[in-house]
């Protein structure tokens, strides 16, 4: 009888651990994450059907093959550095990377684990991998819409503000000028009013062309809202942004600005300009004194470049 017993007990318990190795394996196959298993050497020794599917093949087909095949040329050299660091303890990494699938190119983003057997020698590692393409392309975009004006495709006042920044702390540090000049459309509103608002965007979009095409191109040109841009000129001390920027008044004062119905017509700005030589490095002068010479420009009666306090 009681050896009955224990032989049902047994039964029951092997049947429970089936039914517990039937649930695993169900979590596993039917699971949206990549699971993956490799061998020492990189080979793949499990893969999920989720991750079969990135390749549009089977579990056969992609046994066998090494972790490297697929990933993306220019991230190559990374993965199997995080590779190697596997095979070091504590035998865990996590990092995002680029893999070539059959839906283009993927950033899967991995957290791998080193798996030591009875002994505590390591044999296997498990990686486990979500594709966060998505979800990062939403969040470069958000960072482009942040850092862009959206109407003329240069940057906005938030990336002047942060590029300023860094500009003025490596002029500082090397002694070298740095210097900003801030420009206005003269009488802009008579166009909106004249034309209508979308002959105006027409221009504020024409004009940052013209200035892409009349500065250097690791000058930072900026749209600082409505019609007021901002020109961050690296290496330039004060002689050299009032030259550039009288360069830049002379060709918009020469430029037809082409509106709706084929219409032209001219234009005329006035810019403040100042330099890490005449204000030192100062990054709230550097921020504030051209926008002050700029309204001097105005009053002295627009279309001209004033760089000096006066
Ligand atoms: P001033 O010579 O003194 O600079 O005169 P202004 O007419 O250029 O200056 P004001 O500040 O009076 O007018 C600026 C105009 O710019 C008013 C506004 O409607 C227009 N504006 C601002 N942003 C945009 C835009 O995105 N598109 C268009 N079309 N107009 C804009
Ligand atoms: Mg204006
Ligand atoms: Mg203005």
């Amino acid at each position: 009888m009681m050896a009955k017993l224990h032989a049902s007990t047994d039964h029951n318990s092997n049947l429970n651990h089936r039914q517990q190795d039937n649930d695993f394996r169900s979590m596993i196959e039917n699971s949206l994450d990549l699971i993956i298993k490799v061998n020492l050497s990189g080979h793949y020794t499990y893969v999920n059907p989720a991750f079969c599917a990135l390749y549009g093949t089977n579990a056969e087909d992609l046994l066998g093959r090494h972790y490297s095949d697929d990933v993306h040329e220019d991230d190559r050299a990374m993965v199997d550095e995080f590779f190697s660091k596997l095979l070091a303890p504590p035998h865990t990494v996590s990092f995002i990377h680029r893999e070539n699938t059959v839906l283009g190119v993927r950033r899967l983003e991995w957290t791998g684990k080193g798996i030591m057997n009875a002994q505590g020698e390591l044999v296997e590692f498990v990686g486990i991998a979500r594709d966060v393409t998505d979800r990062l392309d939403l969040i470069d975009k958000l960072a482009e819409q942040a850092y862009h004006d959206e109407l003329t495709g240069l940057a906005n006042r938030r990336f002047l503000t942060q590029q300023a920044h860094l500009e003025l702390e490596r002029a500082q540090r090397y002694q070298r000028p740095l210097s900003l000049f801030i420009l206005d459309i003269d009488h802009f509103k008579i166009v909106n009013d004249h034309y209508g608002h979308p002959s105006g965007d027409i221009v504020l979009k024409q004009l940052s062309l013209l200035m892409k095409d009349a500065l250097r191109e690791h000058d930072l040109i900026v749209r600082i809202g409505g019609e007021e841009f901002a020109v961050l000129l690296p290496e330039a001390d004060l002689a050299g942004a009032i030259v550039i920027a009288e360069r830049l008044r002379e060709a918009v004062a020469h430029h037809a600005f082409e509106i709706l119905h084929g219409l032209r017509i001219s234009l005329t700005i006035s810019i403040g300009v100042a330099s890490t030589s005449d204000i030192a490095h100062d990054f709230e002068k550097l921020m504030q004194e051209p926008d002050v010479r700029l309204y001097r420009a105005k009053s002295l009666g627009r279309n001209q470049v004033v760089p000096a306090q006066t």
